[in-house]
């Protein structure tokens, strides 16, 4: 495994859409591995392939610990309610803004053998579901913050 670079706002590479994956390669699988190290090692709850300037659509997600969704042509298959909450990316970094995103989220997506899967996630693992789909279409949260928050704040 290998920790990869994280890219940071103002690069090029965040602001792509990203390609789905045709094939789960031995490639596809050390990205995920190094994802995982990568976000661990910068303590992030998710992130995304463009990220680490690969234009694919992967994501890893682990806002529980030890609990980690691996998340390959990930999409949003069902949304409800509402909730505002804090949000930070490790792609800007030191800050953190409220961001309104839907209460309830079911996502499709393949797994690391190339099965198709769904979970359907509550409050902050909704959230960060919604944050790292949304960096696949080259979005950032600072796209769509009610409010950035002051060091005081969080
Ligand atoms: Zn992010």
């Amino acid at each position: 495994m290998a920790k990869l670079q994280i890219r940071t706002v103002g690069d090029d590479v965040l602001r792509k859409t990203c390609r789905p994956v045709e094939e789960i390669t031995p490639r596809v699988l050390t990205l995920l591995d190094d994802m995982i190290e990568t976000m661990r090692a910068a303590n992030g709850v998710g992130l995304a392939a463009p990220q680490v300037g690969i234009l694919r659509r992967i994501a890893v997600v682990e806002v529980e610990e030890g609990e980690i969704y691996e998340l390959i042509n990930p999409k949003i298959v069902a949304s409800a309610g509402e909730q505002e909450g804090a949000e930070g990316c490790l792609s800007v970094p030191g800050r953190y803004g409220l961001v309104t995103r839907p209460k309830h989220v079911t996502v499709r997506a393949l797994n690391r053998k190339g099965e198709e899967y769904e979970v359907t996630a509550h409050d902050f693992l909704a959230r960060a579901f919604c944050h790292e789909i949304e960096h696949l279409d080259g979005k950032l949260y600072i796209d769509k913050v009610t409010r950035m928050l002051s060091e005081e704040e969080y």
